[in-house]
């Protein structure tokens, strides 16, 4: 790579930004700090970046407000942007995806995720076919096929006969391929923050689920574990069965 990719870093506290700002640059980015959404707009104007990291509580404009005028300057529909959250109810704002944002890291993060998540999101962008963020079901190629109305998913043409929280947790990995997904996020995403839930629920659905998935393509692990992290969705399935 000859030219740095530049990464817009949005966050009033220095502490926080200092950190982004190390991790990035130690990874080969070139880090341009913002404490103010208005600085960040200043900024953006003058260069869009390569990607954007918002953080959503800002003193002059809450991040989500900032993304969507981000997204309203030029060129600022096909920069990636990343929200940091250090609250549940925003998760559920950005998890919602009614703004079409390409991923949110929740508070306290650590930073070799955060610069991991970054990496996935520009590679994914870097391909044509996956500039716009997906909200909507998975192209006929893919082998899952998410029906969100009537609650199915379909892997390799088979419709899978999933539980609420089965099918609540393939939905997110589905929606998301390669994204971590914490099993604590898990938990606040599919269970709605349920209580009495432990870290051992999630890991028992997960198991259920795979073993579903294991009947329909024996061969194939399409839910990877992260171990100490979460679970993802493989990228690397075949799109058809052979
Ligand atoms: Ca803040």
């Amino acid at each position: 790579m000859l030219n740095k990719q530049r990464i817009l870093v949005v966050e009033d506290e220095s502490g926080i930004a200092d950190t982004i700002q190390y991790v990035l640059a130690t990874d080969g980015f070139a880090p341009v700090w913002c404490s103010t959404a208005e600085a960040a707009l200043r900024e953006f104007a003058a260069q869009p970046p390569a990607l954007a990291i918002l953080d959503v509580g800002l003193p002059d404009l809450n991040g989500f407000e900032l993304f969507k005028r981000l997204q309203a300057l030029p060129g600022g529909a096909q920069v990636p942007m990343l929200f940091l959250t250090a609250r549940s109810d925003e998760i559920d704002r950005v998890v919602g995806l009614e703004l079409g944002a390409d991923d949110y890291i929740a508070k306290p993060f650590s930073p070799r995720e955060l610069v991991a998540r970054v990496r996935t999101i520009l590679r994914r962008s870097a391909r044509p076919a996956a500039t716009a963020p997906v909200t909507t079901p998975a192209p006929a190629a893919q082998p899952f096929a998410l029906d969100e109305e009537r609650h199915r998913i379909r892997y390799y043409g088979h419709a899978l006969e999933l539980s609420r929280y089965e099918y609540g947790i393939l939905r997110l990995l589905v929606q998301k391929p390669g994204r971590v997904f914490t099993r604590d996020e898990l938990l606040a995403r599919v269970w709605d923050g349920g209580s009495d839930s432990f870290d051992r629920t999630v890991d028992a659905h997960i198991k259920t689920l795979r073993a579903k998935l294991k009947a329909v393509a024996p061969d194939l692990e399409p839910i990877r574990t992260l171990r100490g992290s979460g679970y993802a969705l493989s990228e690397e399935l075949p799109p058809k069965r052979a």
